[in-house]
């Protein structure tokens, strides 16, 4: 008998996942199980969307989820619809691959005024995520601060300086598109509590921000180290050198060249978030890089704003029935391993860093394990179990050729040279399955 393994969400590590398992000489049914009706997580709902070729990894998991030992189930919700609890007794094997999706609250003062969003709610409305379509931000705002110095910073600083024509040929919802391409925005202030050297951004992303249509980057050159110093690893040491290199071209740079500016800030920390009601700035303290840590200086200095977004990581929520560890905001694991039968792959399982490629081994991994604790067969009956239940219970489950004719109709809704139409609602992409 097969083994039948369960896979809780559908983003990068769920895939690499399946795709380590179908590609093993064993015997294995692998079911995909995930909230929404669409599949791949953090590549539709995470990454830019004016970074369209990112995504072309989805050509890759659309052909794993195609494979004939692999079945779809969408809009089923695990906690909602169906317990983990009576997954794991319906499978051999179960793999938590369900990311990292909520904020991390910086920790101070007045985060909770109006104006301030932390990124990952603030990503997930830009690309069209049905929880977060509502949000509707304000930014009927002059300046924004976005803190923080990794990419996805970065990609929120570069999505609402980017002009129509910049964002033309992205999948960027109509909705998000008009107020941020209405804004009266002129000025996004980045500001990283460490220097350019600590700074987390890849070069490539960085350089982009030096070839805006409508932005210019600025820098003050005082705030420039002169060479890459302290203890790294080589490849921080090289990211770092070419990081400096660029914001070294970016001091030059006239501040009247363009309409808007990404003003790069560095050696501050957020201390507490200004005005009443609603956001009017953001008050920080200086600080130096000691041993590798951002160390208050006691100087202090505020940036006036209308919008903060806060892109400082993300955390998992807690998954019901699953030891937690809430320090590190991950599921409780050895490498992976959770429990019997019970597996965690990508960022609930080791939190939320790395490109989409880092997921690749631990899906292996899992992979691994599993066929390791399981041996070749299975007793379990999985996926006859899975439907039966939803059966019972009226669960409307999308099944892949589902999520193909949704897909197909984003696809064909599309504005010319733009890739898709994102559905934004449960609702529309069930309505498009007639
Ligand atoms: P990240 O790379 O970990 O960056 C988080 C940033 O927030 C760091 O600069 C960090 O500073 C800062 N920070 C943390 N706590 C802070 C606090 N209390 N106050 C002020 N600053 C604080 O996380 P991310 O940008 O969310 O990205 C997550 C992962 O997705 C990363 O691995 C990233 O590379 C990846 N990603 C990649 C792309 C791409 O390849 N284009 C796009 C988006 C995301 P410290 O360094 O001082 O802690």
């Amino acid at each position: 008998m097969s083994l039948s393994v369960a896979i809780i969400g559908s983003g990068p590590a769920a895939f690499y996942t399946a795709d380590a398992l179908v590609k093993s000489d064993n015997d294995c049914r692998i079911d995909i199980i995930e909230r929404l009706p669409c599949p791949y997580g953090l590549i539709r709902f995470g990454v830019a969307p004016d970074h369209e070729k990112t995504k072309n990894v989805m050509r890759a998991f659309a052909k794993t989820a195609a494979h004939e030992d692999v079945n779809y189930y969408g809009n089923v919700e695990v906690g909602r619809d169906i317990g983990l609890n009576e997954i794991r007794e319906m499978y051999d094997a179960v793999v938590l691959a369900v990311g990292a999706g909520s904020d991390r609250a910086v920790g101070i003062p007045g985060e909770d005024k109006k104006g301030v969003f932390g990124s990952a709610t603030f990503v997930n409305w830009y690309n069209g995520h049905p929880d977060r379509r509502d949000l509707n931000p304000d930014l009927n705002v002059g300046a924004a601060v976005v803190l923080g110095n990794g990419n996805v910073a970065i990609d929120v600083a570069r999505v609402l300086v980017k002009t129509p024509a910049e964002m033309a040929a992205t999948d960027l919802p109509d909705y998000a598109a008009q107020p941020i391409q209405n804004a009266p925005l002129t000025d996004v202030y980045m500001v990283g509590r460490r220097g350019p050297n600590e700074a987390k951004y890849t070069n490539v992303e960085l350089r982009e921000m030096g070839h805006l249509e409508n932005c210019v980057p600025q820098i003050d050159a005082a705030q420039l180290p002169e060479s890459v110093e302290g203890e790294m690893s080589d490849r921080d040491r090289r990211l770092a050198k070419k990081n400096l290199a660029t914001v070294r071209e970016f001091v030059d740079r006239n501040a009247d060249e363009k309409p808007k500016r990404v003003h790069f800030v560095y050696y501050a920390q957020p201390v507490e978030i200004l005005g009443d009601d609603r956001v009017t700035g953001v008050r920080f303290e200086r600080t130096e890089v000691r041993d590798g840590r951002a160390v208050g200086l006691g100087e202090f200095f505020e940036i006036p704003c209308g919008l903060v977004i806060a892109a400082i990581g993300y955390i998992s929520r807690p998954v019901a029935d699953t030891p937690f560890d809430e320090r590190g905001g991950i599921v409780e694991n050895d490498d992976g391993r959770v429990d019997t039968g019970l597996y965690a792959v990508g960022w609930i399982k080791r939190g939320p860093s790395g490109v989409i490629g880092t997921n690749k081994p631990d899906g292996k991994l899992a992979a691994e394990q599993i066929f390791t604790d399981h041996g070749a067969g299975g007793g379990k009956s999985g996926r006859a179990a899975l439907e039966a239940l939803l059966a019972e219970r009226g669960v409307r489950a999308v099944n892949l050729s589902e999520w193909q004719t949704i897909e197909a109709a984003e696809i064909a809704n599309a504005r010319e040279g733009a890739p898709r139409k994102k559905f934004v609602s449960v609702a529309e992409m069930l309505a498009a399955l007639g």
